[in-house]
């Protein structure tokens, strides 16, 4: 069915706030743009009230089976994939994973987010609530062959088993979800220090042979950062650039604890950052994302299973950024809402979004409250989403022309019973957590 979006605010990327718009949309396309345009005979005709329209969001880096966690981990100062104590990754059966996976992909989408990146192991449930819920998502089966237990206490001991293991998963997961639907995958091994150098080269073999894109953590902690320096002798950076996978179609969440040589080295190279802004914060830490964009790099944003509010992480983004790098305005609202569109579609490969709203392109796109009191005034239309905005005034979410979310409700799935079942796992694995 054809849709006419009549009187919204559009705002896309590359240009300024244009009022009181209407847009058609045909077979998932956006077939016009203009102003009072007349809908044609059998037009689903939807009066927008002068909403903000925006492109769909992009949110590059998520685990959302850590779901589990959430709310629990952030004040007690430890990474919850090293640690006893909490609900350990694989407690989770196939049946939790996608209960969770379900909970934490829902709350993206109604957040805006119409491509995700999603990696984690169990990438069939990844993959399967993406599809339940039908937004773009980019899945990676998380692949790793070092104890993390042992790491955690400065010990490298490879576990071979683990490593064919979450290989297999994820190479079925690829197999089986490529191209489908709007699925699409990417090879996820977890980062330089719980994998082997065996492990990565195996890796760089597929990423060669296949062209699919390589997603890691890259300087995430200083830990990580000693652990490479005593394994290897190099920072995590110059062990990817060492094995040929620091290049345009690596894509490294954090980059936080990297020199400056580590940082004009991997902007040099084109590569991708998965910025996330809010979780490093909230740990203590900020990327050098300013530098590293000036060293070429390309920036995405991202909230990384934590609240999925890309408005939040962008405003967190340049916050954190002028707090790193001094009080300068070099790195503005117009900017970071780029990196929540157009630079992660841009960059990331294997799906069909463009960050833009645009005759021709895909109809990806989603609605604001047009009453909502922190969205006003609207004069350029960047500074009140990044400074102001919040995912709780995303009303609707379409994608390729379809409702994915309407009046803030998933249209595929039910809502209360998507959160009521997460709830369950959590409490079961929370109790034997604590029964440990
Ligand atoms: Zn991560």
């Amino acid at each position: 069915m054809a849709s006419h979006l009549r009187n919204v605010t559009l705002l896309t990327p590359d240009s300024a706030v244009r009022f009181g718009a209407d847009i058609r949309i045909e077979e998932g396309r956006v077939v016009q743009i203009g102003d009072a345009l007349s809908p044609l005979p059998g037009d689903e005709v939807i009066d927008a009230r002068g909403a903000l329209c925006l492109p769909g969001l992009v949110n590059s880096h998520n685990h959302s089976p850590l779901m589990i966690v959430r709310g629990m981990v952030e004040d007690k100062g430890f990474a919850p994939a090293y640690t006893p104590g909490v609900p350990q990754g694989h407690w989770l059966s196939d049946e939790d994973s996608l209960a969770l996976s379900r909970l934490g992909v829902m709350e993206m989408l109604c957040a805006g987010a119409t491509t995700i990146v999603d990696y984690y192991r169990c990438p069939e449930a990844l993959a399967q609530a993406a599809d339940d819920f039908g937004l773009r998502a980019i899945i990676g089966g998380r692949v790793m062959d070092m104890d993390t237990a042992a790491l955690a206490q400065g010990r490298f001991e490879r576990d071979a088993a683990l490593g064919e293991a979450t290989l297999k998963a994820a190479l079925d997961v690829q197999a089986k979800w490529d191209g489908r639907g709007r699925i699409t995958t990417m090879l996820a091994p977890h980062a330089p220090d719980s994998c082997s150098r065996d492990m990565f080269r195996e890796i760089a073999a597929l990423a060669a042979q296949s062209g699919k894109q390589v997603h890691t953590h890259l300087s995430q902690s200083q830990m990580e950062v000693d652990q490479l320096r005593a394994r290897e002798g190099l920072t995590p950076t110059e062990f990817l650039d060492d094995l040929g996978l620091l290049n345009a179609d690596l894509i490294a969440a954090h980059c936080i604890f990297m020199s400056d040589s580590d940082i004009a080295r991997f902007g040099a190279a084109r590569g991708i950052v998965a910025h996330a802004p809010i979780g490093n914060a909230s740990f203590g830490a900020a990327a050098p994302i300013k530098a590293l964009r000036d060293a070429g790099a390309r920036i995405t944003i991202c909230t990384d299973t934590k609240s999925a509010d890309m408005f939040e992480a962008m405003r967190m983004a340049i916050a954190s950024a002028r707090w790193r790098a001094g009080m300068s305005f070099d790195l503005d609202a117009a900017e970071v809402f780029g990196w929540a569109t157009t630079s992660p579609a841009a960059a990331l490969k294997g799906h069909a979004a463009t960050g833009r709203i645009e005759v021709g392109g895909p109809a990806d796109l989603i609605l604001l409250d047009p009453d909502a009191p922190n969205l006003r005034p609207v004069i350029d239309g960047f500074g009140i989403l990044a400074h102001s905005g919040s995912a709780a005034n995303v009303t609707d979410v379409m994608v390729e022309g379809e409702w994915l979310v309407r009046d803030r409700r998933p249209t595929r799935m039910d809502m209360g019973a998507v959160v009521a079942e997460a709830q369950k796992v959590a409490e079961k694995l929370w109790a034997r957590a604590r029964a440990a």
